[in-house]
């Protein structure tokens, strides 16, 4: 048992855990008081239930030393990590699976205990072959397992090749035929749960969570309301749709914008294009969005500008690929090209293009708390409710309230004597209310 660790109870264990001298991260708030989460239920508990009604005592008691706990992060668009790449299936296709269980148990170290593995653009079988693999679990499982599935994110290939970033043209595809399209490419069995069963387990779950696509392509816009209905969130991205048209995705279901500002058209003042629709009157029909906090995809004064103008719909992701965790250098990328890595930062070698990122999801917490000025709960939100609320999972990811998965960070803060820059460190990680991380 780790030092700041107590046992309290000499009876039975029932898994509970009580952390003190701790503040809570709450939706925009910081609150000084006890946490309690079963490691048996994988819950957070209430407090008032436990003493007062059922009388159980807590098995063990962390003393945290006026530390912040958070809810587990929450990444919607990772492409990979360690060195693996979730759009590249091996030859021996069970090989997949060993490979995700090593890296789910290496990012849960990061503080990210759930998130959307992200698949590029590929052929449909890349799809047919990795999607059965990334399935969520429906529920708490081994907390040793690590960071958890939530459902895949498809960012392509029904993508608008004038706005590919790094996508490859050859595999972008349109769908002509709606619905018809998008099955025979991901496999109609991964694009929703079995009916067989009325409460689905992790064999039923729908493995596609979310799909990034253009509405303008083909049938695309017509089709979002049969995704929808589904229970697949529908983000705009990688699209030259101009206001009216992303307007109409809007309306017919859209609540995500992937990467604002990236690969899309930039606002102009007589169509400001998909940035336009945070600009809608009614608060409620402004979708989500995704925004990388690296320090180059973005300037910090288009995150702030994003921000200010729909806070509650602000995500931060990493848009990480598998060199995340890896040294600098230059590295082969799927489709012959070579990627450049410097720090969190990825290019294309020989040219300024942005091949996504390499960088923590802390990370781009600290950049947003140094870049915009919130407050450290709110920043946190970012990355925590806001996206369990995007992803229809509040209740269950993304808060500290009872009943709610008992998936945790605890974080110290620290600022640079001669910068002033702000840092958060992921001290501790608990998954279903199990300790899997620790540096002190
Ligand atoms: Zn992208």
């Amino acid at each position: 048992m780790a030092p700041w660790i107590s046992a309290d109870a000499d009876g039975p264990r029932r898994g509970i855990t009580r952390f003190i001298n701790c503040r809570l991260v709450t939706g925009d708030k910081i609150v000084k008081q006890d946490l309690y989460v079963s490691s048996v239920t994988g819950k957070i508990l209430s407090s008032q239930e436990l003493f007062f009604q059922q009388c159980y005592v807590a098995d063990e008691t962390v003393d945290l030393q006026d530390r912040l706990v958070a809810p587990g992060l929450i990444d919607v668009q990772l492409n990979g990590a360690f060195g693996f790449d979730f759009s590249v299936v091996p030859e021996n296709v069970s090989d997949y699976g060993k490979t995700l269980r090593k890296v789910n148990k290496d990012l849960v170290k990061t503080g990210v205990t759930s998130y959307l593995p992200t698949l590029t653009s590929q052929k449909p079988e890349v799809y047919q072959s990795a999607l059965p693999f990334l399935r969520p679990s429906g529920g708490p499982r081994d907390a040793e397992d690590g960071s958890e599935s939530l459902g895949a994110h498809c960012e392509g290939p029904f993508l608008n090749p004038v706005k590919n970033g790094i996508h490859n043209t050859e595999v972008l595809i349109s769908a002509e035929h709606g619905l018809r399209d998008i099955e025979a490419c991901y496999g109609a069995e991964n694009m929703q749960a079995s009916k067989q069963h009325s409460r689905p387990g992790p064999d039923q779950q729908r493995a596609v969570t979310m799909i990034t696509a253009a509405p303008e392509q083909g049938k695309m816009t017509q089709t979002i309301p049969d995704l929808v209905n589904r229970g697949i969130v529908y983000s705009i991205g990688h699209s030259d749709a101009d206001y009216e048209q992303a307007s109409s995705a809007v309306a017919k279901g859209a609540t995500m914008i992937t990467h604002l500002f990236n690969a899309m058209r930039p606002l102009h003042h007589r169509n400001p294009g998909i940035f336009g629709v945070l600009g809608q009157s009614e608060r409620q029909w402004r979708p989500y969005f995704g925004i990388i906090a690296d320090g180059i995809h973005l300037h910090p004064t288009a995150i702030k500008i994003a921000f200010d103008s729909h806070p509650d719909g602000f995500i931060l992701v990493t848009d990480a690929m598998r060199l995340v965790g890896l040294p600098d250098g230059i590295y082969d990328w799927t489709n012959g090209d070579r990627i450049v890595k410097k720090g969190p930062h990825l290019t294309l070698e020989g040219t300024d293009k942005i091949a996504g990122s390499s960088i923590t999801l802390i990370e781009c917490v600290s950049n947003f708390l140094n870049w915009s000025g919130v407050g450290v709960a709110e920043a946190l939100k970012t990355v925590t409710l806001t996206p369990a609320r995007m992803l229809g999972l509040h209740g269950t990811k993304g808060s500290l309230d009872s009943g709610a998965d008992a998936d945790l960070v605890v974080l110290s803060e620290a600022t640079d004597a001669a910068t002033g820059h702000r840092d958060l460190h992921v001290d501790q990680v608990w998954k279903f209310g199990t300790c899997v991380h620790a540096t002190k």
